[in-house]
């Protein structure tokens, strides 16, 4: 498989290896795969695999021959195994009434979603890196999710440095503990006094020093990479799978969003054939994703703090990919529509809302707060199922879909309600039990690197320790 950038003219090639290890194309655009690989006369075959076969025989149409199938078996094997996701299921489906599922993506070392694919990129890369006797140091920022996910997936990894730029306030005092408490080495967490967007706005000024960056290896995992995207791609096959017997039937996937990185997947699942009829986007009280999908208009708005914070996000990073689609792949018409964008936060497609409705299969639907504490209180009146506030805004939005066909409606859990305590308490009255091996988290040992808010710190950080 090649790849090419959204906003190349000259669509010049690069493979998975490439891809992988550079982020965002150097031209500012994302890399998408030249087509999407159809499975639709294999589905038979696929229902039959255990997760990490089923990972193997998707993942392996975009990797291509970038890395020898014993290694990518060898590597599926070690990142989709019970030891790091509880279960031999890996993403196992709970059914809660009706027609309404849950699939589990929330049970890695990080309790969010993002583990499914960051455990896969840790050992890809690692592995790539070695190969070809290269060092990686990731600099991202994240006040949330992320962090945790990036430094689970990459800690006692020789080739792979992890730095992580935190708000010195704003985390939560167990997403603060997750990061803080992982003791290797090659991971740094630093603490920055200020707002998480300075935090990001000193990544991306690094991310402008081409030299600087090129010197000190600067890479980063955000939700843009395309490893990532290409690992979530497998989970809605192993979700249509859990509720259908045949594969005539169709489902609806509910996703809770906010770069569009897991949805995306979703999209790009259906694109190859695998039969989803409705891809539900479920926003917060942070409605862009959840207008455009109505409306075709995306405008960026500033970001509202809420209690689903991981969907706190103004400017999707991942929707330039369905916009591309859109734009039927002309990488000059995406340019001309992103300088658009760029000046005036606004990208009118309203005349391809069609597209997006009906071909695609789009719908959506926002929540505000106490919309989500009622469905966590009722789902666990009615099931005794603890869900976090972001799981709540996806089965707000079946519900609020749901129809008299039988369709199975399935919502992506994406993170456990340990991670938001203080939301799910004030639904259900207490805090659920964590999982093994959080108790007693926050009192753990941490370690944070202070530095001023200013890129001259950051800099000197880097210098120093690498
Ligand atoms: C990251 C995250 C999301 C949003 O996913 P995107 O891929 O950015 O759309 C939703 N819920 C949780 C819990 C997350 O960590």
């Amino acid at each position: 498989m090649e790849y090419i950038s959204t906003r190349d003219i000259n669509k010049k090639k690069h493979n998975f290896v490439e891809v992988l290890l550079s982020g965002l194309a150097p031209d500012g655009g994302l890399y998408v795969p030249i087509k999407y690989p159809l499975v639709s006369a294999y589905l038979g075959k696929l229902r039959q695999l255990e997760y990490p076969d089923l990972a193997f025989q998707i993942m392996s149409l975009f990797i291509g021959d970038a890395i020898s199938e014993l290694q990518l078996r060898s590597i599926l094997t070690k990142t989709y195994h019970q030891d790091v996701f509880k279960t031999k299921d890996i993403t196992p489906v709970t059914h809660l009434d009706d027609h309404i599922y849950i699939q589990d993506l929330s049970s890695g070392p990080s309790l969010a979603f993002k583990d499914i694919a960051m455990q896969f990129l840790g050992h890809i890369m690692d592995y790539v890196l070695q190969e070809n006797d290269q060092t990686l140091t990731i600099v991202g920022a994240s006040s949330g999710d992320t962090v945790s996910a990036a430094e689970e997936a990459m800690r006692g990894k020789h080739n792979i440095n992890v730095v992580m730029l935190t708000p010195k306030t704003g985390m939560s005092p167990f997403q603060k503990a997750q990061a803080g408490s992982i003791l290797e080495p090659n991971i740094f967490n630093l603490s920055v006094p200020g707002p998480f967007d300075i935090c990001q706005d000193l990544v991306k000024t690094l991310n402008r020093d081409n030299t600087f960056k090129q010197h000190y290896n600067i890479g980063a995992v955000n939700s843009i990479n395309w490893g990532r995207i290409c690992a979530q791609i497998v989970y809605y096959f192993k979700g249509y799978f859990s509720v259908t017997s045949d594969n005539s039937q169709h489902v609806d996937m509910i996703v809770p969003s906010g770069n569009f990185g897991n949805v995306l997947a979703g999209y790009i699942a259906k694109q190859m054939g695998l039969p989803i009829r409705h891809l539900i986007v479920a926003t917060n009280e942070n409605r862009v994703l959840d207008t455009f999908v109505k409306t075709g208009v995306y405008q960026q708005q500033d970001v509202i703090v809420t209690s689903s914070p991981s969907m706190d996000i103004s400017k999707a990073s991942n929707i330039e990919r369905l916009f591309f689609d859109l734009l039927d792949q002309k990488p000059s018409d995406l340019c001309e529509k992103m300088i658009e964008f760029e000046t005036s936060k606004l990208l009118d497609l309203s005349s391809l809302h069609d597209r997006l409705k009906n071909h695609y299969g789009f719908l959506s639907d926002d929540s505000n707060h106490d919309q989500r504490s009622q469905v966590i209180q009722r789902v666990y009146e009615d099931h005794r199922y603890i869900i976090d506030p972001h799981t709540a805004a996806a089965v707000k939005a079946a519900q609020t879909y749901r129809d008299n066909t039988g369709t199975p409606m399935l919502c992506l859990e994406t993170a456990k309600p340990t991670k938001f305590e203080a939301a799910v308490k004030e639904a259900i009255g207490f805090v659920p039990d964590r999982p093994k091996g959080f108790e007693g988290l926050e009192s753990k040992e941490q370690r944070f690197f202070d530095i001023d808010a200013s890129i001259g710190s950051l800099k000197s950080f880097i210098i120093e320790h690498f």
